[in-house]
């Protein structure tokens, strides 16, 4: 398959948020750096693959000093081989300091999944490719790709995320990244699976300079059953998003508005690379914190 003809789950992440950073980043080709806390984010969810891959073959978690070497090399990496972009607020503050806490803040982080997560999953597939087998809606010769990040025994698929905020029932019931999930599960076995779950792990901000700052898993999230119907709606939206791609590569059409209110998180230096050049930023609606 083609990759003019395939739309990657994150593509179709980024085009439901804002047309223009799917412009920029998927027909433009200009990917930015990860902030710090991104980073911090990408070397927890790879020690724990890590661990999981480490279960799936050996039925044995790695021991915390394992993890701990683990998450900071693969910290430190990144941060060597791919650069930082730090926001405006980080740049006024000591970077050193910064990184040294996120690198703490990563250690902790994938120490709690160790403890807390891992022991529970019995991990059938950890990190699995896919290409669906079944064209995109009304583009017969388009597909979805995407990584399945971990099968736990019973069809259950789970997808971690790190972030500084307690996540809702709300929060899980509306993640595209789950359907995503649920979606790549069924193109890969034909069945949907019996259930979709996020292992949330909270770090807040002022953790672990503040006495009230906090660490935490939380358990106490829904486990999600998607529909067919839901996936297969699913499927006809990824396939318009090739075929607008063809369309503004082709010259037949512009690129799409950002559809962004400048409140939403998204819009933010946090997590758009794109702020210093965009036209659609709107500086004083994005508070720094989100
Ligand atoms: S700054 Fe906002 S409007 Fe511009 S590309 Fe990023 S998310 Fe979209």
């Amino acid at each position: 398959v083609s990759r003019r003809r395939i739309v990657s789950a994150s593509e179709y992440g980024t085009a439901t948020r804002c047309g223009e950073k799917w412009y920029r980043e998927y027909v433009l080709d200009q990917r930015g750096e990860s902030t710090i806390s991104q980073i911090r984010g990408q070397a927890v969810h790879a020690t724990i693959r890590r661990n999981l891959r480490s279960k799936r073959d050996s039925g044995e978690l790695l021991g915390a000093d394992e993890i701990e070497d683990d998450v900071i090399s693969q910290f430190r990496a990144k941060i060597e081989n791919d650069g930082v972009r730090f926001t405006s607020a980080e740049m006024a503050e000591d970077r050193t300091k910064l990184q040294n806490t996120e690198e703490t803040r990563s250690r902790a982080l994938a120490l709690l999944h160790a403890a807390e997560v891992a022991p529970d999953i019995v991990p059938t597939d950890v990190e699995v490719e896919v290409t669906s087998t079944k064209p995109l809606g009304v583009l017969r010769d388009s597909h979805l790709v995407g990584v399945l990040d971990v099968v736990d025994s019973g069809d259950l698929v789970r997808d971690t995320k790190t972030g500084t905020r307690k996540k809702s029932a709300f929060d899980v019931a509306g993640d595209v990244g789950l359907e995503m999930y649920a979606l790549l599960h069924r193109e890969r076995t034909g069945m949907k699976p019996r259930g979709v779950r996020l292992d949330s792990l909270v770090v807040t901000p002022t953790w672990p300079e503040n006495s009230r700052g906090k660490l935490y898993y939380q358990p106490e999230l829904p486990t999600l059953s998607i529909e067919d119907e839901r996936l297969d709606a699913r499927l006809e939206a990824m396939g318009r998003v090739v075929a607008i791609r063809d369309l503004v590569l082709g010259g037949k059409a512009p690129p799409p508005p950002p559809a962004v209110t400048g409140r939403d998180w998204w819009c933010s230096e946090r997590f758009c690379p794109h702020t210093g050049t965009c036209p659609f930023y709107n500086r004083a609606a994005d508070s720094g914190a989100r």
